[in-house]
Parts: C-alpha cells; structure tokens; sequence
C-alpha cells in the first residue's frame, strides 16, 4: 500500500514512516519543509536502509497534490501536515486557520479528484478541552480554548460532515495525547525551532545546557504534587498507532475516531525526575505561575483503540526518556541543516 505522509518530515510523521517501512507500506513525504529539515529523510534511510520519495510542497498546493497523488498512485493518506503552536495562534489566527483548516480542506478537495478515499488525520486531545473527568472516553463533549484547538476540531467537524456525504470514504481522527521519546537509534527526535513549548524538548534542552532553567508552570493544581498532570506516550507507540489504524479500519468506510495515549497521567515533577535518571544530570527548575489555558490532569481511556485496533503503547517512561536523551545528547543542536 502507498502512502501519502502529509508532514512527514516532522517529528511525528518521520517516526511513523519509519514505521510505516517496517510494516512493508511503502510512504511518499509531502512536506513544504516549514517546520522540518530534508535532511530527517537522510536519517530515515540510514536507520530503515530505504529511500522515502520526497515533494516538497504545501497542501495548499491543489493541484500539486492531485499531481502527487495520482503519478505515484497512492492509496491512503496520512495527514500530519499543520502548525501545532498553541501560543502562536494567538498570535497569529488567520495563518493556522489557513493551514490546519483550509489546508486538510483543499487536501481532502484534492483526493477526491484523485480518487483515494482513505484518509487518517492528525487530531488531539485538545479537542476535550477542560475534560470534567477523567480518564477520557472518545464520547466526551469537544470544545476549544484557543485557535490551534479549534482549528483541529473545525477539521473533526468538516470530515465528520464530509464522510457522512460519502459514505464510502474511510476517515480517521486520531487524538493524541502527549507525543514525547525519539526513535531508539538517536536518528531522530523532536527538533523544535526557537524556544520550545512543550514540556520535553524544553527539559533535554536544559540536560544540554542551551537553557538554564526550566519554568514549571504551577504547583499549586488540584493534583498529587500540584504540577500538571498529562498522558505522556512514546512516538514510536503513536507511530504503531497509525499502523494500526491503516491496517484495521483504514481498509473500512465509516468515520473512526481514537484516542491514542497510555491511560497513565504522570506530572511535570514525574516528568523531571524521570528524565534526570535517564540522563544523570540534574535538570535547575523554577515554579512559574499557571500557563494561560492550561488545565489540571489531562490522561486518555485507551481502550477503545485496543478493542477495535488491536493498539495499545507498550514504552515505558523510562523508555520515553532515555530515548529523548539519546536523541538529544547525540544532535544537541537537533538535525544539520
Ligand atoms: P511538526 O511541526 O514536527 O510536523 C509538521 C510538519 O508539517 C512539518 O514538517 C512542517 O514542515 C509540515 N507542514 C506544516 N504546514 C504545512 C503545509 N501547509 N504544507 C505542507 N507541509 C506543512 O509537528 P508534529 O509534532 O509532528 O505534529 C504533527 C501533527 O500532529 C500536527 O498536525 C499536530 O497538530 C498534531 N499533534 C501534535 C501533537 C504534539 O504534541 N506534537 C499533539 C497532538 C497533535
Ligand atoms: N510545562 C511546564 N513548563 C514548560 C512547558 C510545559 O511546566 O516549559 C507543563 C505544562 O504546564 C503542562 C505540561 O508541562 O502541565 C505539558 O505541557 P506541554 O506544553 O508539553 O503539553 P500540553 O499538554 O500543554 O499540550
């Protein structure tokens, strides 16, 4: 089967070609190098001894896409391809409407024309919001708090409004939980530009000394050691999730909603100390106060995805931190240009 990787170059989507390669699919990257670097496919090849076909170009790009898709006779799409940046889109509303929304919009235009009704989409556990429970089921109400959070449920509701007028087409919403880990070789890893937003890029940076101190933002949460309480998961896990996806319900019409996550909830604290032993450098943290937007405990009821997918994640924490350790301590300065 070949696959369409809307974003492969990025930090998911890099992890689940490999993936995608050790399953005998055979992946094509589109990728208009926003957030990323070409050079990700050199270390994909170096670690799977296989070369990825790589387009570079925007899935704005309709008819590029529709090119793409049927001179290499794709089968399925995975899309990944987005900004990701809650902060950002604050800041700036229009370009993540732009690129999240109208972006998977012309994509979704663009495979219709081609013909490939297969489609697994990049969705989040942001889409919960401020959850009154947990752990979260895939039937809890949807909300959003910000334009990055309503930009991936705006696209939940356009496919979900899109399959049902085509009944026939196989669609996906898979929402992740909190992606942290990098591929066990130390090939890849997350490789955020500028001042990392998330919680483990900014925690390895410190390990490296490119940051003194991490800022933890609250201690004063209604959960065990007050600091944030999350759903952290390997990415390969994530990775094998889409695997699993394509495999099982990618091959059946209907709309296929998952939560991809562990069903563990580990704090900020959890998170420091764990990296510190994997890494034996003692990470300087502050208390900050609270982030803007930022809720208590946020952790996934995995279930679903194991009854229906066959998935659960299997890596440990320590795992997830040795592995970000790996990565990091090997490309302090993350992937050569
Ligand atoms: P990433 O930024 O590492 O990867 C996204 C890739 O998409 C980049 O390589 C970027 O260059 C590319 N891209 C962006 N806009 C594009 C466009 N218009 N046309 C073509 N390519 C474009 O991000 P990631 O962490 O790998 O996330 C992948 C997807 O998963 C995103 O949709 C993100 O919203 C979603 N997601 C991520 C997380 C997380 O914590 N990382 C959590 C939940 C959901
Ligand atoms: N966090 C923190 N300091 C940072 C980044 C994150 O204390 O520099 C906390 C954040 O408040 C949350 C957790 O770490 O409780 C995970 O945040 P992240 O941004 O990685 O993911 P989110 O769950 O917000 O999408």
């Amino acid at each position: 089967m070949k696959v369409l990787v809307t974003g492969g170059m990025g930090y998911i989507g890099s992890h689940t070609c490999i993936q995608l390669l050790e399953a005998g699919f055979t992946p094509v990257i589109f990728d208009n190098l926003y957030n990323s670097k070409a050079t990700v496919n050199e270390r994909i090849r170096l670690v799977t001894g296989q070369t990825v076909e790589f387009i570079q170009g925007d899935i704005r790009d309709k008819a590029l896409l529709v090119k793409t898709l049927e001179q290499h006779n794709i089968d399925a799409v995975i899309h990944f391809a987005g900004l990701k940046a809650v902060g950002e889109s604050v800041e700036k509303p229009l370009e993540y409407y732009d690129n999240n929304v109208n972006g998977t919009l012309v994509l979704v235009d663009a495979m219709r024309d081609a013909g490939v009704t297969r489609l697994v989409f990049s969705s989040s556990a942001t889409v919960y919001g401020d959850p009154h429970t947990v752990p979260i089921t895939e039937d809890f109400p949807t909300s959003a708090t910000n334009p990055y959070g309503r930009s991936k449920l705006m696209v939940e509701e356009c496919l979900t409004d899109f399959q049902l007028a085509n009944p026939d087409w196989s669609i996906t919403l898979l929402r992740y939980f909190n992606p942290v880990g990098s591929h066990p070789s130390g090939q890849l890893g997350e490789d955020p530009q500028g001042i990392p937003n998330n919680l483990m890029p900014f925690v390895s940076q410190v390990a490296v000394g490119r940051r003194e101190y991490l800022s933890v933002f609250g201690d004063d949460y209604p959960t065990p050691d007050g600091t944030g309480v999350r759903d952290y998961i390997h990415v390969m896990d994530l990775a094998d999730g889409h695997i699993a996806a394509l495999q099982r319900v990618g091959i059946q019409s209907g709309l296929h909603i998952f939560n991809l996550g562990t069903g563990n909830g580990s704090s900020v604290l959890d998170m420091v100390k764990a990296f510190e032993q994997a890494s034996g450098k003692s990470i300087a943290y502050k208390i900050a106060p609270r982030r803007p937007g930022d809720i208590a405990e946020c952790w996934a009821d995995p279930a679903k995805a194991y009854a229906e997918l066959g998935w659960k994640a299997t890596r440990t924490l320590q795992q997830m931190t040795e592995d970000t350790w790996r990565w990091q301590s090997e490309n302090p300065k993350g992937y050569p240009e």
